[in-house]
């Protein structure tokens, strides 16, 4: 098994993206665009690519830089692409869930990237086999594909008005044609993509603005929930697909999903973030002597706090940047030092200081408490904890993987309790409101559901996160070269 991230943080969902590229070669700016929207999914990634003829792909468990290199990128020839990395929320993780997935219609094959999870997917499944269709994967994103292939002969517009009409969740979709690239937004735009040029004669989109600089687009627009955009040799149409009751973004992407660089609803999130720690400051001071982020998602708003705190800002622990980034997995006694791995204590700054610790959030506590037990190991003399997300109360359907509610430390514990059971002097959370007005918007803007569990779409009673697990015998296939499947070890 390779290593895995210990840590108990809300687990980013996936990350899509799609390319039209007249003058370049599609499959390489997809891989940088990818890399870029790294953070968003680690468990597997993959590139559909088309000549204007015909659609090739590749996809595998692991890394972008782990699963391409240039011997691959030169497998996938065409100036049309669309991309995804995964990190599995419905659907186990193995190589059959990875994305995009693959399906052919009476236009020619498709390639579909998903990023979110469908609330109706078991239902769907059902409708679907009913009518006939063979499904290849447990994903609900297959579900997606097969509906899009049944009405590409109509056009496109037709195709995810209807995917639009009978799926049910967060949905942002990237799909790729022979001859076009597709993205769309589920009617709540519940999870983010923008689009915008890229050179004289192409285009891109992408979950997060931050994957445009690095392959030389601009981002110019971010779907409206319930938009389309299309782009083929005739531009880019934007169309309405279907009608938007209101918006509910994630607010976690404001929060901690998002790379503090991108931009949602216009705003920058690194400003957001900082706005967060001003606001934390206010509801929640602390008689302190330095302000102390956790790396790196705590940084903006640690900043934030000191400002409106006038404690100063000193950085507490180091953070090993790249252990997420090895598949070698740690031996019993490495396992044991869990965070110790990741972060190292600056013992310097930290002896006999009362200390604001900076985090986003809050899931089971058991990072929490070791990141603050670690810190009074080094000498800290009080640690007081605050955090930028609202206390996480209720489990999330739609796309993140948190916990069940039991196991989320804020459903079932007092404020006290929590503080006591990480160990903290004192433990405040940023406030629904406060977190809502830093992000320059209003309540109804976003899915707050996790907070206050307000659902913006009705969950089904028994909706389960594995509703569609692997049936024994599944977990292991080959690496998809589309055409050329080669073998590898088991992924599981
Ligand atoms: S429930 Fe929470 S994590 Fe899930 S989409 Fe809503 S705000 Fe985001």
């Amino acid at each position: 098994m390779p290593f895995r991230d210990e840590e108990d943080r809300p687990k980013e969902e996936c990350g899509i993206l799609g390319v039209y590229a007249p003058e370049q070669d599609a499959a390489r700016v997809a891989f940088f665009g990818l890399f870029a929207l790294q953070h968003r999914g680690q468990e597997s990634t993959g590139i559909a690519v088309s000549d204007g003829s015909c659609v090739r792909m590749h996809k595998d468990m692991g890394l972008v830089a782990n699963v391409f290199n240039e011997q691959i990128l030169n497998t996938l020839p065409g100036h049309l692409a669309v991309g995804h990395n995964r990190y599995s929320t419905m659907g186990a993780s193995v190589l059959r869930n990875a994305q995009p997935v693959y399906c052919q219609s009476l236009v020619g094959e498709i390639a579909v990237a998903h990023n979110g999870n469908l609330i109706n997917a078991r239902e769907l499944r059902g409708e679907l086999q009913d009518e006939g269709e063979q499904l290849d994967t447990t994903s609900d994103s297959e579900l997606i594909a097969r509906i899009l292939v049944r009405h590409l002969q109509d056009g496109p517009e037709a195709a995810v008005r209807e995917v639009m009409r009978r799926a049910k969740g967060a949905y942002s979709c990237t799909v790729l044609t022979p001859k076009a690239v597709i993205g769309f937004r589920d009617p709540l735009g519940i999870r983010p993509l923008t689009v915008g040029r890229m050179g004289e004669t192409g285009y891109f989109m992408a979950s997060e603005s931050c994957a445009f600089g690095p392959v030389g687009a601009t981002p110019d627009h971010e779907l409206k929930p319930g938009e389309m955009a299309i782009i083929d040799a005739s531009g880019l149409r934007l169309v309405q697909g279907a009608e938007a009751p209101r918006r509910a973004m994630c607010l976690f992407e404001f929060i901690y999903f998002a790379r503090p660089d991108s931009r949602m609803y216009g705003e920058l999130l690194y400003a957001v973030r900082e706005r967060m720690g001003q606001q934390l400051a206010r509801e929640h001071p602390a008689d302190a002597d330095i302000v102390v982020p956790v790396p790196d998602s705590g940084i903006p708003a640690a900043l934030g706090f000191s400002e409106v705190s006038g404690l100063p800002y000193r950085e507490g622990m180091i953070k090993s940047r790249y252990i997420h980034r090895t598949f070698i997995s740690p031996d019993q006694r490495l396992r044991e030092l869990g965070v110790k791995m990741k972060l190292t204590p600056l013992e310097e700054h930290i002896r006999g200081q009362r200390l604001v610790l900076v985090d986003d959030s809050i899931v089971r506590g058991t990072t929490t408490k070791k990141i603050v037990g670690l810190l009074f190991e080094a000498g800290a003399k009080e640690v007081h904890v605050r955090i930028t997300a609202p206390p996480i109360r209720f489990p999330c359907f739609y796309g993140i993987d948190m916990a069940s509610k039991g196991e989320l430390a804020a459903a079932v514990m007092s404020l006290d309790e929590l503080s006591n059971h990480v160990g903290a002097t004192s433990l405040g959370f940023l406030s629904i409101e406060g977190a809502v007005a830093a992000a320059g918007q209003s309540k109804n803007d976003f899915c707050l559901a996790c907070f206050n569990g307000d659902y913006p779409l009705a969950i089904p009673p028994d909706m389960s996160k594995h509703a569609f697990d692997e049936p024994p015998g599944m977990g292991q296939m080959a690496a998809v070269t589309h055409g050329q499947p080669r073998l590898l070890e088991p992924v599981e």
